[in-house]
């Protein structure tokens, strides 16, 4: 299957899951765009390397995803925006009477808020193209809870409402959204938790993975960003034509308990 010829906008994507399935869409012959908050020579040089190792066009936009008229200048500054993946997030973990307002705020705006004006953006450009793909990034926190995560567990959940909706006001067009919902894979996010987790429970971190981190994820075992990537290039498919208001849960069984 060939996406040469499309364009795919993925936001967050100097790291982690994003930028793993920034490659898997070169891979799949997308032309794609970079983002994050940052603008050095290290992020352009990530894209840099995309286009050199696939023979796509590869671009590294700077765009702060907490700000809305930044999320739609993101898109406008693209010029095209075909596939669009909603994955800039950050996490902080506090008792909900604890729980910072600005992180609170932070999470919102960057895990969900994005989202709306990214999409808001990035369909009357779909709708032109006459095919259009938007692929959210949420988690098996957008179906299920933890606690600690309030701001996170709420952004998550709202990304998958928010799913639905574009699904059910493009349903007639040749555009789809649906939501990844990943389990944990091992990222810079991820390790950030690792020895805060450990410290909490008073354990080794190798401990703090196996019976904290992973506790709730029955295969033991991290994802990785190349199968969400893979995941995004099946759902960019004509094979997904028809998916289209739902999840996809990449979870290692974590939802089926
Ligand atoms: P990460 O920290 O490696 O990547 C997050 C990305 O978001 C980075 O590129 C970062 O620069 C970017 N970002 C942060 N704030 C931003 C802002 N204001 N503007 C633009 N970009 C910004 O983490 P990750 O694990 O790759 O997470 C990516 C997405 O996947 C997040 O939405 C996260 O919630 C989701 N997710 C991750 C896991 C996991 O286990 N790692 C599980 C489920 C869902």
């Amino acid at each position: 299957m060939s996406l040469s010829g499309k364009t795919a906008i993925i936001t967050g994507s100097n790291s982690g899951i994003g930028l793993g399935v920034a490659w898997e869409l070169a891979r799949a012959g997308a032309d794609v765009v970079l983002n994050s908050y940052t603008e050095t020579d290290e992020d352009h040089a990530l894209a840099r390397e995309i286009a050199d190792k696939t023979g796509v066009t590869a671009r590294y936009i700077k765009a702060d995803m907490s700000k809305g008229d930044e999320c739609r200048a993101l898109i406008e500054q693209a010029g095209a925006c075909d596939i669009l993946v909603n994955n800039a997030g950050i996490q902080h973990v506090a008792a909900i009477d604890e729980f910072p307002v600005e992180k609170w705020d932070a999470i919102i705006a960057i895990n969900m808020s994005s989202a709306f004006h990214t999409t808001a953006a990035a369909l009357p450009m779909m709708r032109k193209a006459g095919w259009g793909r938007v692929v959210n990034i949420a988690s098996a926190h957008g179906l299920t809870a933890s606690p600690y995560k309030s701001a996170y567990v709420a952004a998550k959940h709202g990304i998958v409402g928010m799913t639905k909706v574009v699904a059910l006001e493009t349903a007639k067009e040749p555009i789809t959204a649906n939501a990844i919902c990943p389990g944990y894979v091992r990222t810079p996010l991820v390790e950030a938790q690792i020895p805060d987790t450990a410290k909490k429970y008073d354990m080794t971190e190798d401990e703090a993975i196996e019976k904290v981190i992973l506790e709730r994820q029955p295969s033991k075992d991290f994802a990785t960003v190349e199968q969400i990537g893979g995941t995004a290039v099946f759902l960019c498919s004509s094979a997904a034509d028809q998916i289209t208001g739902t999840t996809i849960s990449v979870d290692g069984g974590w939802t089926a308990l």
